[in-house]
């Protein structure tokens, strides 16, 4: 019998997934993607296009150009998900699968957070980037604050780039005195899973170009009239311009068909991605999976939200879909390592990598910046943005052949 496989949501983790399901299956089952956006927009390119660095149409591809041929693509908003009849609503038709992947990412809310949706530019989206891009660029002199509204969100590196890229933007135009680029965070540290080492060089990295980072700040609202934020206990800051880390919630049809838990994300098997439903996976950013030792119920950290781990948990849910089909045996599992290549400004990048699924607690290492992990950026954004016949090309090997290279596994 021929099946159905339903990938809901074509950014990074349901792109990958779709092709390597299409790759691996012969063309009589089918597989059909749901993504409501025709055009895929690459999420760490809006760091340059907030830098002026890229323009939109630079990050920016049709979406169909990415995927493989026999991937049916549904372009259409996915609005309900019926686990018990093993079908799909969308606003174009109702899908009924045999199994079925959902990828629907996290949601920005910045309206859960009183008065930041208006007082608030962000690098976390496409048009935000492009706005923001214009603020900097009119901004003469006064104090930027950059906050992380709420926990989670995608991309821990995001906020420190955010801040150094902007400090940097600045250094270039010769405004360093003139500006203060300051960071307000409710974490302890820089990126808190990765344990205090790491969070230490991180610091070091922003304090050395002059960002001045505030942790254990949570906003509780802001005040667009008086240019002021206010943090628990009372603690205020102004501004001159505010950019905001949105809160992030999981997309309300995956809330509505009941896969969330508690904390509102999809719980999956850490190194499978089956969650609690029959033939139903979830990977990437909608996904709640706790890291070993880290996990405190006031401190609810989890897997980061990262394009690396969609993937990674992509080829590893397409692999179980592929062995269900097929009546094979499968031994894919996510591993839990990741990588981070960290943009300081200056055409300089960090990496970070390591296991975050270690027991007893994650085991992460910072490479010392250079111009060698903001080129490895580089390079990935471009093998990311070939048309998939492309990728395995030139491009491809070289992006791997420097992971190898230096000891590191990086998952294409
Ligand atoms: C500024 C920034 C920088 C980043 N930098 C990095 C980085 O350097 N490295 C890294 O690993 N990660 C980075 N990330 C994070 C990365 O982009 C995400 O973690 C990744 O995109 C998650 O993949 P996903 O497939 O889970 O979700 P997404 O890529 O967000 O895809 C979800 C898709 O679902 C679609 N969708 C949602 N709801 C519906 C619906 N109801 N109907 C139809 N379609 C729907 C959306 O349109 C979207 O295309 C960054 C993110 C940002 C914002």
């Amino acid at each position: 019998m021929h099946s159905v496989t339903v990938v809901l949501g074509g950014g990074i983790g349901g792109m990958v997934a779709a092709n390597e399901i299409r790759r691996q299956l012969p063309t009589a089952h089918r597989v059909v993607l749901v993504e409501k956006n025709a055009q895929h927009a690459f999420a760490p390119s809006f760091l340059w296009l907030m830098t002026g660095d890229r323009e939109p149409g630079q990050i920016c591809r049709p979406l169909a150009g990415l995927l493989r041929r026999g991937v049916e693509l549904v372009h259409a908003e996915v609005t309900g998900i019926d686990t018990s009849r093993r079908k799909v609503r969308t606003s174009a038709a109702e899908i009924a699968y045999d199994h079925l992947i959902v990828a629907l990412g996290a949601s920005l809310a910045p309206d859960a957070m009183p008065g930041l949706a208006e007082a608030s530019h962000t690098f976390f989206t496409l048009e935000g980037s492009a706005r923001l891009r214009d603020a900097l660029r009119s901004f003469s002199g006064g104090r930027i604050a950059i906050v992380v509204s709420a926990m989670p969100y995608k991309c821990p590196g995001a906020p420190h780039e955010g801040a150094m890229l902007i400090a940097d933007f600045f250094r270039r135009r010769g405004l360093t005195g003139k500006v203060d680029v300051h960071l307000f965070t409710p974490e302890p540290q820089p990126m808190p899973v990765a344990g205090p080492r790491l969070g230490e060089a991180v610091q070091g990295m922003l304090q050395s170009r002059g960002v001045e980072f505030h942790p254990l700040h949570r906003l509780m609202r802001v005040d667009p009239a008086a240019r002021e934020m206010e943090f628990e206990k009372g603690t205020r800051a102004g501004y001159d311009l505010l950019v905001a880390v949105p809160p992030h919630r999981a997309p309300r049809v995956v809330v509505e068909a009941g896969l969330t838990n508690q904390a509102g994300w999809i719980p999956v098997d850490a190194r499978t991605l089956r969650t609690n439903q029959d033939g139903v996976y979830a990977i990437g950013d909608v996904t709640s999976i706790p890291i070993p030792g880290r996990w405190k119920p006031d401190v609810p950290l989890m897997l980061p939200k990262a394009g690396v781990f969609a993937h990674a948990h992509a080829e590893v849910a397409a692999r179980q879909v592929v062995a269900e089909v097929t009546g094979r045996a499968c031994e894919a599992a996510f591993s839990g390592d990741g990588y981070c290549m960290l943009e300081a400004g200056g055409d300089l990048a960090g990496f970070a990598f390591g296991n975050f699924l270690a027991e007893p607690s994650p085991t992460l290492q910072l490479r010392e910046t250079g111009k060698f992990w903001h080129l490895g950026k580089v390079l990935f954004e471009k093998w990311w943005l070939a048309p998939v016949g492309l990728r395995r090309s030139l491009i491809g090997s070289l992006v791997k052949a420097g992971g190898r290279f230096h000891g590191v596994p990086v998952s294409l």
